[in-house]
């Protein structure tokens, strides 16, 4: 669990990133509307052009310094995580300190009125905004809180509500808490949401007993790789395998031993086709399929009959027994234009498949279209 959030915690910051953007630009237009509006700062200007210059450098700095980091690769180092959070709490304080300064400095009651109900909202949206890390809201609530609250009671002329304030940053707590488990329990059930379906993704592509991809998956990729070497003019090579006499094996050591016995080829077939790019699947019973991008029938046929001698040596002991066959190969190859298409490629492997076990089984025959 504890894992799991901190791998989370990184969708975490990425998202205080969305939730904050917004509210710093409502930061940014407020308090101009406060001092411009009724002509507070004609009268004010010195004390309130600081206000305004020290707020909006915060907020545009942080506004910036989202911006950068969403680009930077390393955004998630503890350096960005941690000049993030403080920038954030930095508006609080400013906020705080600012609303404390004009209830203590000015007689203005209309400026005090307006700098309340704004500390107030703001708090509330920060706490609504960070509540996704409990202690960056719960800072947030009082470093901005602390400050008017104090001032309130400096002042002393209105001290129910000094006490009316004291009590909404514990509210805001209360709420955060909640919402807080809210947030992660919806971020930990989509989590674990995207993972089944990852896992379910990958159960439907995968071969059970060999652990390869499925036909389905291979002629998904083909299709795809097939267009890609279109496109490029590109040679591939397709290869059909299938395992000799396998009715006999499982008729002499059971269908278990069978079982046991493709998992081996698939195993072979693992160490002999390493690229990224070689596409190995499961097709059908005892039927592998291969597809090489890239390679032309001269550079594919070394692998298929390394594959098959490979093959042939091999030995799968299974409770006592000592299993050995051999495979058969259809190789096909050409470099994908408009008279040819996936399906027919697979009937010319296929077809060259037949011609290997027509002419005696464990060889490789290439098809010559
Ligand atoms: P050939 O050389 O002509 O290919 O002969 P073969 O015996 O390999 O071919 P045939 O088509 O007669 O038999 C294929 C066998 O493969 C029959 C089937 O029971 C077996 N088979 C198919 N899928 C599986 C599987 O998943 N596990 C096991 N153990 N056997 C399988
Ligand atoms: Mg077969
Ligand atoms: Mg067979």
């Amino acid at each position: 669990m504890a894992f799991q959030r901190q791998q989370l915690s990184k969708r975490v910051i990425k998202d205080l990133q969305k939730r904050s953007t917004s509210g710093v630009l409502f930061y940014m237009l407020v308090p101009p509307i406060l001092f411009f509006t009724d002509g507070y700062i004609n009268e004010h200007l010195e004390i309130s052009l600081t206000f305004l210059g020290i707020f909006t450098f915060i907020c545009l700095f942080r506004l910036v310094y989202v911006h950068v980091s969403k680009k930077a690769p390393d955004r998630q180092t503890s350096l960005h995580k941690a000049v993030f959070i403080v920038s954030i709490l930095l508006t609080a304080l400013a906020w705080g300190l600012g609303a404390a300064f004009f209830l203590l400095y000015s007689d203005d009651r209309t400026i005090h009125l307006l700098m309340l109900i704004c500390t107030v909202g703001f708090c509330a949206g920060g706490v609504m905004s960070f509540m996704p890390v409990f202690y960056l809201a719960t800072a947030y609530n009082f470093l901005m809180m602390t400050p008017a609250i104090a001032a309130v009671f400096i002042k002393g002329d209105m001290p129910s509500l000094g006490i009316a304030m004291m009590l909404y940053p514990i509210y805001l707590v209360l709420i955060s808490l909640r919402g807080n488990n809210e947030y992660w329990t919806a971020l930990e059930n989509e989590h674990l949401l995207e993972e089944k379906t990852r896992e379910l993704k990958k159960v439907s592509r995968t071969d059970v007993l060999t652990g390869l991809y499925n036909r389905r998956y291979f002629d998904e990729l083909f299709e795809l790789e097939w267009g890609l070497s279109s496109r490029r003019k590109t040679p591939l090579t397709l290869m059909i395998c299938d395992i000799d006499h396998f009715k006999k094996v499982n008729d002499t050591y059971g269908h278990q031993a069978g079982d046991e016995y493709l998992k081996l080829i698939s195993r072979l077939l693992g160490s002999v086709f390493q690229r990224d790019t070689d596409l190995v699947a499961r097709y059908g019973g005892e039927e592998f399929v291969i597809f090489l991008s890239d390679r032309d029938a001269d550079q594919a046929l070394p692998l298929a009959e390394l594959f098959r001698k490979q093959v042939e040596k091999a030995v799968l002991e299974y409770k006592g027994e000592k299993i050995q066959t051999t495979i058969s190969l259809g190789v096909t190859s050409c470099v994908p234009g408009p008279d040819l298409n996936p399906d027919r490629l697979i009937t010319l492997a296929d077809d060259a498949l037949y011609r290997a076990k027509d002419a005696g089984r464990n060889r490789v025959v290439v098809d010559t279209h």
